[in-house]
């Protein structure tokens, strides 16, 4: 599943978001775990678990 780094803009925290390829291209509003400012910024994407293509 892949694990996606905020920020947060209010507050300048940094949290993780665990949310599935579905749940991320419904464009989910994330909110900061600290402060629950919405005005976050994404700063990267990690994977925590291979996956196997499929083509
Ligand atoms: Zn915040």
């Amino acid at each position: 599943m892949p694990v996606y780094e905020y920020i947060c803009k209010d507050c300048g925290s940094e949290f993780l978001v665990f949310l599935s390829i579905k749940e991320f291209e419904s464009n989910p509003k994330i909110r900061c775990s600290k402060c629950q400012s919405d005005n976050v910024n994404k700063k990267l994407t990690l994977f925590y678990s291979k996956t196997s293509k499929k083509s």
